[in-house]
């Protein structure tokens, strides 16, 4: 068995409709991509694991949506407007940026230090390049008919900020005592330098985010809490593999503008271990500063003590594309089966695109299709995401389908006519056993819930 390599990935994604280049027929756009069916099926079973797990199992997580672009003022509080910056250099000839700690192959932000490590560095094409300097990464644009000053604003580089502007009125609206926490998924914008692997750095991403409020007291325990928070549901909700798996703790010029501690945890990805989840104390930077600029009151009064104080903030942030695009590593698969290779998507049964495809053995017999059918309706309506597939022998449709990791496959045949019974395949082990019809749902409650 090889390891993965991005290209499988790109490939596959490709090929099978999961993920395909932004406008793809004029050029595409770099750092901007499209999911296709198969793609966003398994994205929303993602953001939907999430969601259950962060907002729904938390008695104080709250769920917000915020609107991408928001009042300028809050990116100024916020300090991306003067902070939100990569490190980065220009070839002097093609004029190309790169990122400096990219081309440095370090990790901080540090230009002193970026500059003396790049010296007597060129480019990728071989030219020489500028000295390292600071890039903003926000978005700009312009709302209304005038493109002033006035009227420029940013697309939201970060879904926080519509959590910490709607502090107070989730606070309010639900009687939310410390701790608690306001989730929220949603696409941002980062005009990255060099956008590139895949879908691993995009200039539009989502971002699933959860800003939790505690006392100064707490943010050890809370830090340690949303840390195992994020392993726990990498592995057991989306199925990693831990050995995928790392933590890596960020230095003081690696950590974000308003993070006093930051643990990343980091991937295997194809194309190198980086960076897939990260959990941040942010102290009470954004709530001292938003308060400071709009000049509205984010102080929180202790009912037991009455001591009046700014809330501290514990972050998780983890995007969207950067799980699916480990997701999809980790369960890719390919190997030799009697000879015949065969690629295969390991995904866990939750998050498979398709949960079931159904086969008539053979698609010019009357009586198989009809009793494949009535079979097929009757399990969409219970699974959803339920696949008919009549094409080709059926070895090729048992290809077909482990590559985009459809589980269980079920095939009706002339035994079927005389006992209902179906053969179910499984896509692992490559196990086939009969099953009766009316039993079916029971095996497949057991298996899908895996
Ligand atoms: P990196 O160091 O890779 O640039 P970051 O530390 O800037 O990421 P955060 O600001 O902490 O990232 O964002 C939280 C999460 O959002 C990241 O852990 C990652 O999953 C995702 N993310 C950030 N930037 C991008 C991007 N350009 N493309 C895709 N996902 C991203």
């Amino acid at each position: 068995m090889k390891t993965v390599q991005m290209e499988d990935i790109v490939s596959l994604s490709k090929r099978r409709g999961f993920v395909f280049q932004s406008s793809e027929i004029y050029g595409g756009l770099a750092g901007f991509y499209d999911y296709g069916p198969l793609g966003i099926e398994l994205v929303n079973n993602l953001k939907t694991l999430w969601w259950n797990a962060m907002v729904r199992d938390h008695d104080n997580i709250f769920g917000v949506d915020g609107s991408i672009i928001q009042n300028p003022l809050l990116w100024e509080a916020s300090g991306h407007v003067a902070g939100f910056t990569d490190p980065m250099v220009e070839d002097t000839i093609t004029h190309k940026r790169y990122r400096a700690d990219h081309l440095a192959g370090v990790d901080t932000a540090d230009l002193k230090e970026l500059a003396a490590i790049l010296k007597d560095k060129k480019s990728p094409e071989g030219n020489p390049i500028s000295e390292p300097r600071y890039f903003n990464m926000m978005m700009q644009t312009w709302v209304g008919p005038v493109q002033d000053d006035a009227a420029k604003t940013y697309l939201r580089p970060e879904t926080a900020g519509a959590i910490f502007t709607n502090f107070l009125n989730v606070k309010d609206t639900m009687r939310a005592k410390l701790p608690f926490g306001i989730a929220q998924i949603g696409k941002a914008f980062r005009n990255e330098i060099s956008p590139r692997d895949f879908i691993f750095r995009v200039r539009e991403l989502e971002q699933m985010e959860m800003q939790y409020f505690i006392s100064k007291d707490m943010q050890e325990s809370a830090y340690d809490q949303w840390r195992q928070f994020a392993w726990h549901f990498l592995i057991d909700k989306i199925g990693l593999k831990e050995s995928s798996l790392s933590w890596h703790e960020h230095d003081a010029n690696e950590r974000a503008h308003y993070a006093a501690a930051a643990h990343d945890i980091y991937f295997k990805f194809p194309h190198g271990t980086k960076e897939l989840w990260g959990t941040h104390n942010r102290t009470d930077y954004d709530l001292s500063n938003h308060a400071r600029v709009s000049g509205k009151d984010l102080s929180y009064v202790d009912e037991q003590t009455g001591e009046r104080f700014i809330p501290y903030v514990i972050e998780s942030s983890v995007g969207v594309g950067r799980m699916l695009l480990a997701v999809m590593s980790d369960a890719f698969v390919k190997e030799s089966v009697n000879g015949e290779e065969r690629t295969v998507l390991k995904l866990k049964p939750a998050i498979a695109p398709y949960k079931l495809a159904v086969s008539p053995l053979l698609k010019n017999k009357p009586e198989l299709v009809r009793m494949a059918r009535e079979i097929y309706n009757d399990l969409k309506q219970d699974y959803g995401m339920v696949i008919w597939d009549d094409n080709g022998n059926i070895g090729k449709r048992y290809r077909r389908q482990d590559e985009i990791g459809t589980p269980f496959c079920i095939t009706i045949d002339f035994e079927s006519l005389d006992n209902r019974s179906v053969t179910i395949r499984f896509r692992d082990d490559l196990k086939q056993e009969r099953y009766a019809v009316d039993k079916l749902k029971q095996l497949l409650n057991k298996e899908l819930s895996r």
